[in-house]
């Protein structure tokens, strides 16, 4: 589902919220003209027994009261999505739905016949019937589901019991143990829905978490080996097909072995994070780089031709050999690296001798003194 809480702070408890909202809009739309054409059909069917101003207001009353649920639900769906939370909505649903579940009930009280058995038999069916469509329309909420039986269904059950006629007593009877099922089932469906929802949650939670978790390498922040091939793959796909011009940049850090030897591997742990924060600082979130293994990095750069490629190389070597790392003894250290730019051309087959090309070059930059950049043929 879409989420206006998709920020990470949301609670699991707070996106389950958001969805029960969500699916109780979905799931009532029915109930906004079901309730009314019920109404309407039980007023034509018992005709000949209610009172026709008193029907006739009742639909009157019961048009506003749709009218205003209308009104609600065209509001909901032409808002933009990330307003649909929870405290925006629920308030203004719980008073239409009191008031047309209201005027339900105290309308079908109101027009029920007090001299034929059969129509009032008849309105307490159309009455149950309301309630049970509520289930099915409000479970995303059992206060709601509650309320809009009790409202629907009390005041013609109440009034049944305490008619003189047995059949009257016995048939409000059966609608409250009836009801009493029904809330029973409601209290369930609601729990089972409200722990599925967390559930959903809580597994993409730790899906998101594990999934960054391999992609990520630990020591630099940056995309480890196959999260870089993998981006790597897709950019390249993409400006092949796209026929733009895609240029990969090969980085290894000189003398690394040194730096380890000399002042011990922690030293050079610290030394390969620095060079990761300046790579992750210098790059468009539109190029893809990463960490290819020990102390060598590797960089696609989208939409980017050989000589800017180049210049971008150039300035991530003036800018690692102005990084330093403090050594108790040997005071400020400073550190360079080695660069082979290649650009994408009929000559490669695929990502892979792309980076070849560019790993070459870098080889020549080591051969030739290292600290510089060279460009593959
Ligand atoms: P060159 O200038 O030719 O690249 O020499 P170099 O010393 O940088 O290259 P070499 O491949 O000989 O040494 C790389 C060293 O990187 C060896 C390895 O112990 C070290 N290394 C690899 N991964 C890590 C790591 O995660 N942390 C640390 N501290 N060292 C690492
Ligand atoms: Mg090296
Ligand atoms: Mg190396």
């Amino acid at each position: 589902m879409d989420h206006p809480f998709s920020h990470p702070d949301a609670t699991v408890a707070q996106l389950a919220r958001t969805d029960r909202l969500q699916l109780l809009f979905r799931q009532s739309l029915t109930a906004v003209y079901g309730s009314f054409l019920g109404a309407v059909m039980l007023c034509w069917l018992c005709w000949d027994y209610i009172e026709h101003n008193v029907a006739l207001s009742w639909i009157g009353v019961l048009s506003v009261a749709t009218l205003s649920r209308i009104v609600l639900f065209t509001a909901y769906y032409r808002s933009p999505e990330t307003s649909h939370t929870p405290s925006r909505w629920e308030r203004r649903y719980w008073v239409t739905l009191v008031f047309s579940a209201g005027v339900w009930g105290l309308g079908a009280l109101a027009v029920m016949p007090h001299d034929s058995l059969l129509a009032q038999a008849i309105v307490l069916l159309f009455a149950v019937g309301m309630s049970g469509s509520a289930v099915s329309c409000y479970y995303a909420y059992r206060s709601m589901t509650l309320a809009a039986i009790g409202l629907v269904l009390l005041p013609c059950t109440l009034w049944l019991l305490f008619q003189p006629s047995q059949l009257q007593t016995g048939m409000a009877l059966a609608v409250l143990v009836f009801s009493s099922f029904m809330l029973r089932a409601t209290g369930k469906l609601c729990a089972a829905l409200e722990k599925a929802l967390c559930l959903t949650h809580e597994m993409e939670r730790a899906h998101h978490i594990a999934s960054s978790a391999a992609q990520t390498d630990e020591l630099t922040g940056l995309k480890n080996r196959r999260a870089f091939f993998e981006h790597a793959q897709q950019l390249y796909s993409h400006s092949q097909r796209e026929q733009r011009p895609l240029c990969a940049l090969m980085l290894d850090i000189d003398h690394f072995k040194r730096i380890n030897d000399t002042y011990g591997h922690q030293v050079g742990d610290e030394v390969l994070r620095q060079i990761g924060g300046v790579i992750k600082a210098s790059f468009r979130d539109t190029d893809v780089y990463g960490r290819l293994g020990g102390e060598e990095f590797a960089v696609l750069l989208a939409d980017t031709p050989m000589d800017t490629a180049l210049g971008i190389a150039e300035q991530l070597a003036q800018a690692i050999a102005q990084l330093q790392f403090v050594h108790h003894s040997d005071g400020r250290q400073g550190m360079t690296a080695s660069f082979g730019v290649a650009v994408a051309s009929a000559a490669h087959s695929d990502l892979h001798t792309l980076l070849n090309s560019a790993d070459q070059a870098m080889y020549r930059a080591k051969a030739q003194g290292r600290n510089q950049v060279v460009a593959a043929d």
